[in-house]
Order: structure tokens, then C-alpha cells, then sequence
């Protein structure tokens, strides 16, 4: 039975990188104040077509949409800022002291799987609620920056962009097609479709010919209205004073119709083209198109197997204390319950006999700390070879000493 294509199994040798990653971000997300939000994978196909954007590359074609037996038309969620906004709508967060969330899980795209692009895919998000100052899109940028950075990526640049609003954002799309029009038959065929539906779009194409056009765009500064533009400002001098680089990208323009006013990507030079590995953005009106009360809100996400490719990971060890048992697997067992009972070291006992040399061997690809020998010889003489892996030294312990001995050892 094969997999289905675009999804892959996480086994336990790479779940740790995982763990570490949940952790990392956990821990930096709480030090200001978001708390986890889990909404579910599925929800209503119109969550996602008013929300994410009719003219979007995901609502177009990329949803895993289908009728449930009850014929309701339902959607694995893409992405999940949509979700999260109905949560806050649906459960009244906005009595709540708490505006600022996060989560982390899995995300569904119907796309052609290619290298490092999965259907089933990760992210981590944030997103926070209520607050129109500017200060808050530099914590956002901000607490993005440091999570990559205690998740030990380095070489990381972070791009800029003013998008405007629904006010001011029009009259840029009007001025892009009448542009781009003039070069139509030179576009890829993907930015021909652009070019009614969504213009912006064409800003960040790949393909050269479509780059080198876009080059000689008009650019968004010359339209957006006064709102957009002195909160831009605003925003670039909170990011100058709390002390955080970033470049202006004037092409910068995120595949989701609902931010507005500024977005941001992190970028890293390690991965070629697909270099992105955080982005969001402010998203003033989403929670009003979605049913709330007008509330403006700001996030971003960051792809979580992108984020596994570039950390920076020591191996951990995978267990503290390997039992070789090679008779008697009562007694190791017992000794093994107990050295979990008194210190937080983890064991594996070995129900298998097999030679010594064997269980050595497996012993070191378990990266074992200690191994524990229990063999014919030790039981007629009452003991336990305890062997340090690492140095490859080893001492012979009363087996009613063993337990102190080691408590004792990492005290
Ligand atoms: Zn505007
Ligand atoms: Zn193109």
C-alpha cells in the first residue's frame, strides 16, 4: 500500500528535530504573551473563499474540497489564519485578555509535489487581534526574527512592503494592467491570467522575462492613501529603534488577497529561489469580512519543513541507560523502573538475549549513554556492569548499590 503523493511519514529518527522545533517556538512565543489556539483541519469551503481570497492560487485551485455525507461542501484548511479569525469571531475573543495566538500543524495544498513542497505541510502561525498601532507589527516581525534565530538559522534577511488597502489598492491594480497590458505577449501564460484577476501577483513571478517587466512597474508608495502610508512609516521607524534590519521590496506582495498596509517576508540565501521562510502580514479587514465587528488583526507563518532543513540541531541523546540483559529480564526490568522512579534518565531494556557484542552495537546506534550488563556471571556474583559508552570505560556495582550510584551520578 504506497502513501498517498505530496505526504510523508515522520519517524520517530526525525521526530525529535521536530519536537525541538515545537519547543523552540513555544517558548519564544510565550515570552510575550501568545497563547496556543488548536482549530480544527476542516471547516466550511467558504471560510476559505472569503477569506483567503476568490482570485487566490490556493482557492483556485489548490483546496482538498469535498461534500461530507450530509452534502456540506468542506475544505482542508490551506492555511491558518482563516481559522483562527472565526475562532476569535466564533468565541467572543475580543472580551478575552488575551488577543495574541499561535499554532502549529498541519496544512493542505493540492499541488504539484516537488522538492521540499509537501500536500500535507506544517506551519507555525501567529496571529494577534485588536491593535491598530504600528508598534505591534514590529513585535510581530520582532518575535518572528528571534524564533528563527533560537532555532539557529543564520543568514536571514527581512524584506518589506507597504500593500495598501482596499481605499488606495484599486487604483494600484488599474495602473499595474494598464502596464502589464502593453507587454501581454511577452508575460508567462500564468501572468496572462494574472493579469485580469490579480496583477499584484505578477510582481513576484519567477519567470525572467515576467521579472525583468515587472522591474518597470509602477510601484504601490505612488498610490496608497495617507492611512497606509504613515503606518508604513511608522512601522520602519518602531523596526529602526528596537534595533531590526530590513530591506524595502517594492515587489514584495504575499499570494493571499486579505493584508493590507504591511507585509513582511524572512528570507534566508541558503535555499536558492524558495528562500522564504517566514511571511505575513497586517490584515485590517479580514475579521469583518468574516461576520465580527471590524478588527484589525496581524500575523505570520512559517513553514515548518523548511524551518527542520535549516536549524541548527545537535543530536540529543536518544536514551540515558541500555539494560543488556542477557538472562533474567525481571531483574532489569525492576532495576530499570527503579532508575526511572528516582531520576528522570530514560531506559531501555532488552527482552532479546542475543551476544554481547550485538547488544553493544545496538547499544551505540540507540546513542546510549550507559549501557547496563546483566549476564550469568553478574547474577552468580550479585552485580552490574555498568559501561559509559562515551568513554568506553566500565565498573562492576553491587546490584543493591546500583540505584544510588547512579542517582548519584547525575546529582
Ligand atoms: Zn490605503
Ligand atoms: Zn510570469
Amino acid at each position: 500500500m504506497d502513501i498517498l503523493r505530496g505526504f510523508k511519514d515522520i519517524l520517530p529518527q526525525e521526530i525529535k528535530r521536530w519536537q525541538k522545533l515545537e519547543e523552540t517556538a513555544r517558548e519564544t512565543l510565550k515570552l510575550f504573551g501568545y497563547k496556543e489556539m488548536r482549530t480544527p483541519l476542516l471547516e466550511k469551503t467558504s471560510l476559505f473563499s472569503r477569506g483567503v481570497g476568490e482570485a487566490t492560487d490556493i482557492v483556485e485551485k489548490e483546496m482538498y474540497t469535498f461534500l461530507d455525507k450530509g452534502g456540506e461542501s468542506v475544505t482542508l484548511r490551506p492555511e491558518g489564519t482563516a481559522g483562527v479569525v472565526r475562532a476569535y469571531i466564533n468565541n467572543h475573543l475580543e472580551n478575552s485578555p488575551f488577543r495574541k495566538f499561535y499554532y502549529i500543524g498541519p496544512m493542505f495544498r493540492y499541488e504539484r509535489p516537488q522538492k521540499g513542497r509537501l500536500r500535507q505541510f506544517h506551519q507555525i502561525g501567529v496571529e494577534a487581534f485588536g491593535i491598530q498601532d504600528s508598534a505591534l507589527d514590529a513585535e510581530i516581525v520582532y518575535i518572528d526574527k528571534i524564533m528563527l534565530d533560537k532555532l539557529g538559522l543564520t543568514d536571514l534577511r527581512i524584506e518589506i512592503n507597504n500593500i495598501g488597502c482596499p481605499d488606495c489598492r484599486p487604483k494600484y491594480l488599474k495602473s499595474l494592467k494598464s502596464y502589464f497590458e502593453k507587454y501581454k505577449e511577452k508575460l508567462c501564460d500564468d501572468c496572462k491570467k494574472r493579469l485580469n484577476r490579480n496583477p499584484l501577483r505578477i510582481l513576484d513571478c519567477k519567470n525572467k522575462t515576467c521579472k525583468s517587466i515587472a522591474s518597470n512597474a509602477p510601484k504601490i508608495h505612488e498610490f496608497v492613501c495617507d492611512g497606509c502610508k504613515t503606518h508604513y512609516e511608522a512601522v520602519k521607524k518602531n523596526l529602526i529603534k528596537i534595533g531590526i534590519k530590513f530591506e524595502e521590496n517594492p515587489h514584495l506582495v504575499r499570494g493571499l488577497d486579505y493584508y493590507t498596509k504591511f507585509v513582511f517576508e524572512i528570507i534566508t540565501d541558503k535555499l536558492g529561489a524558495q528562500g522564504t521562510v517566514s511571511a505575513g502580514g497586517r490584515y485590517d479587514n479580514l475579521v469583518e469580512q468574516l461576520g465580527g465587528k471590524p478588527t484589525p488583526g496581524i500575523g505570520f507563518a512559517s513553514g515548518c519543513e523548511r524551518l527542520i532543513e535549516l536549524m541548527n540541531y545537535n543530536e540529543e541523546q536518544d536514551i540515558d541507560y541500555y539494560f543488556a540483559c542477557m538472562e533474567d529480564y525481571t531483574t532489569c526490568l525492576k532495576l530499570a523502573k527503579e532508575l526511572t522512579d528516582k531520576s528522570n534518565k530514560s531506559v531501555y531494556v532488552e527482552y532479546e538475549s542475543r551476544s554481547l557484542k550485538s547488544m553493544m552495537k545496538k547499544a551505540n546506534k540507540m546513542n546510549a549513554n550507559f549501557a547496563v550488563i546483566y549476564g550469568e556471571n553478574e547474577r552468580k556474583n550479585g552485580i552490574v556492569i555498568v559501561k559509559d559508552m562515551k568513554k568506553s570505560t566500565q565498573e562492576e556495582i553491587k546490584i543493591e548499590k546500583f540505584l544510588e550510584n547512579e542517582v548519584k551520578r547525575w546529582q
